[in-house]
């Protein structure tokens, strides 16, 4: 009998219109919390839990404490992170003409750091900034140097470029998403809860009979997965891209 890997790696291996669809969990493995996982975000002390800092109106009510935890827990562990073997792969199988697109909640820039070119940030990123009142733009780097709440030369705040709970999602990448993963012949879907909306209800755009789900935790989505493995995401990715280099 085949293994789940082995049947995951030949579908992977067959196909020339692969979409991937991911969240929080893919960078685990770099060394960045989760929100869900035991070790996440959410299982550790704060007055509040992380969705609520990390939206708009908290931003606009404690600024202080939204850059306290932004600083703490989002950009301090981006710094240092590099691209796990599930990112490596990814890219990999983008330069091999496989892989269409990376569909990402994550902020982290891991996917690009790996090499991939078409990466989908619908909730935006941590390494560009923005000054609220005038619009200029500041890279991680520029903010880094701040300390606080980071200002413009005209006096506004500086935020990041992500989308924050309460916050609308950018449409058009909205329905650029939608069309790579309605249009794919394979959807791989990893390291996310599918919790978050509307990111989560993307998966249902999907219209082929593989889709894959790779994930640490079980989720209620397995009941529509044609094929699922509970693990770590770089591990199975080693070994899936084992299978396909031989083949
Ligand atoms: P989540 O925290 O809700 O869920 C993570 C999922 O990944 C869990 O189901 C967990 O079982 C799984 N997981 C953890 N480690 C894994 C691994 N090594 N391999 C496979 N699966 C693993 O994450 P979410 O669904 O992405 O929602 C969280 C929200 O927070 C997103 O909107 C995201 O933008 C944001 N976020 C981003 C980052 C980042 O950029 N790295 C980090 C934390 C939160
Ligand atoms: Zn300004």
């Amino acid at each position: 009998m085949e293994s789940t890997i082995e049947q995951i790696s030949k579908v992977i291996e067959s196909s020339d219109n692969i979409v991937f669809f991911g969240g929080a969990g893919l960078s685990t493995e770099s060394g960045i919390p989760d929100f869900r996982s035991v070790d996440g975000l959410y299982n550790q002390q704060y007055d509040y839990p992380p969705e609520q800092i990390l939206s708009y109106s908290f931003f606009k009510a404690n600024p202080e404490v939204f850059f306290r935890f932004c600083r703490e827990k989002c950009l301090k562990p981006i710094l240092n992170a590099k691209p796990n073997p599930a990112h490596l792969a990814l890219a990999k199988l983008e330069q091999m003409g496989k892989l269409k697109a990376i569909v990402t909640q994550n902020i982290d820039g891991l996917h690009q750091a790996a090499g991939s070119k078409e990466v989908l940030e619908i909730h935006g990123t941590l390494h560009s900034h923005t000054c609220v009142d005038c619009g200029k733009k500041y890279t991680l780097d520029d903010v880094l140097k701040t300390e606080g709440i980071p200002h413009c030369t005209c006096g506004g705040i500086i935020r990041p470029d992500i989308v924050m709970y309460e916050e609308g999602l950018d449409s058009s990448l909205l329905e650029k998403s939608i069309l790579y993963i309605s249009k794919a012949d394979c959807l791989i879907v990893s390291g996310s809860s599918l919790v978050v909306q509307p990111a989560a209800s993307l998966i249902n755009y999907y219209r082929g009979n593989k889709l894959i789900l790779i994930n640490k935790d079980p989720l209620p989505a397995e009941q529509y997965a044609n094929y699922y493995i509970h693990g770590k995401a770089g591990e199975i990715f080693e070994q899936i891209m084992k299978y396909v280099d031989k083949n």
